[in-house]
């Protein structure tokens, strides 16, 4: 097989990550280095299925270590989700002489790779760019340090507001039915409590919380909630706190501030060492793999154990910042 693969294609796809750019400039000049031809492919599939490729090389990719984002764009494409619209893709790929893919994104993108590779026998390879760290089989996924961090500074300075102003507040962070931003937000922060995802929200729990708080002293409180299906549900619960416990509250919800941003140190070091194993792995033969971290070792393992959602990265954390509030 490495001695097949002469010209690969990077995509990013899905929600953008801080980390994708990190990722490109290391596939870029790893593949340089080895002699590949390389090309990005603008807009994630949909890009790919207009054939709007663009060559790029170690000058194309350089200044853009320290920038959010991700310099080849992303969209959502639905219509790869048909095989016909897959065919077309590969036509696309093979008529410009392309051998493999590289595809960033989450567990849908990856989705749509692993069918590309399965019903073409066409070499792809996964890199997980999703902030949700919510993908199976992956301890961590780029774009998750940087959004935490962006969450923590800003409840920080929303924490100095409520202490002043001795109030409670709800803070929405992102992570559509992932809680793991949350829940890491919440013990970086030392949030009272955090709701998450799917669960039933007991604000009668809630409000006991708040005033043993209250009896001990404290003249604030954070609650974290994972934003779910759609941002705003925290004004509900700020709503039932005052009618029935008559606990004033505000709201803050961060929204894509967190998208946003330089990649932390993390992302930039996961993106630079994901993307060279990206293409190495390629030259090793490997065919339909994902690099990830797992137990802190970055390894190439079968795609298809990537391809569902999955919160295990950061199950075990559950409860630990309730149980340090108190
Ligand atoms: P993420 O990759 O972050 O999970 P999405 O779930 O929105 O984001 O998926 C991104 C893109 O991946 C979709 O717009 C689509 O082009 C492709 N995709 C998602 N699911 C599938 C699927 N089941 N089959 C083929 N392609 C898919």
């Amino acid at each position: 097989m490495s001695n097949k693969i002469k010209t690969i294609a990077v995509l990013t796809s899905g929600g953008d990550a801080p980390g994708m750019n990190p990722a490109i400039r290391s596939i870029v000049r790893t593949a340089i280095g080895n002699n590949l031809k390389v090309y990005g492919i603008k807009r994630g599939y949909a890009g790919l299925l207009n054939n709007d490729l663009v060559d790029l090389n170690a000058s194309s990719v350089g200044d853009i270590i320290q920038k959010g984002g991700t310099i080849l764009n992303s969209s959502r494409c639905p219509e790869f989700k048909e095989k016909a619209s897959r065919e077309l893709a590969y036509q696309i790929l093979t008529d410009r002489g392309v051998d493999a893919l590289i595809v960033i994104g989450g567990d849908g993108s990856f989705k749509g790779a692993h069918s590309l590779a399965s019903e073409f026998n066409f070499p792809v390879i996964g890199i997980p760019g999703t902030i949700d760290n919510d993908i199976s089989g992956c301890d961590y996924t780029l774009g998750f340090d940087t959004a935490v961090q962006t969450a923590v500074e800003a409840i920080d300075k929303i924490r100095d507001t409520a202490e002043s102003n001795e109030r409670t507040f709800f803070i929405e962070v992102m992570g559509a039915n992932a809680p793991s931003i949350a829940l890491k937000v919440g013990i970086c922060t030392g949030a009272e409590n955090i709701i998450m995802g799917h669960e039933q929200t007991d604000i009668d729990k809630l409000a006991s919380d708040i005033k043993r708080g209250i009896r001990r002293g404290k003249n604030s409180s954070i609650i974290v909630v994972a934003e779910g299906k759609a941002p705003g549900r925290s004004y509900d619960y700020a709503k039932e706190l005052e009618l029935k416990h008559k606990i004033n509250s505000r709201v803050c919800v961060l929204g894509h501030i967190q998208r946003g941003g330089s990649p932390s140190g993390n992302d930039r070091f996961y993106g630079s060492v994901m993307g060279q194993k990206a293409v190495k792995a390629l030259l090793d033969g490997q065919f339909c793999h994902a690099i990830v971290c797992q137990k802190s070792e970055v390894i190439a393992i079968d795609l298809d154990k990537c391809l569902t959602k999955s919160d295990d990265a950061m199950k075990s954390y559950i409860g630990i910042a309730e149980n340090l509030s108190i």
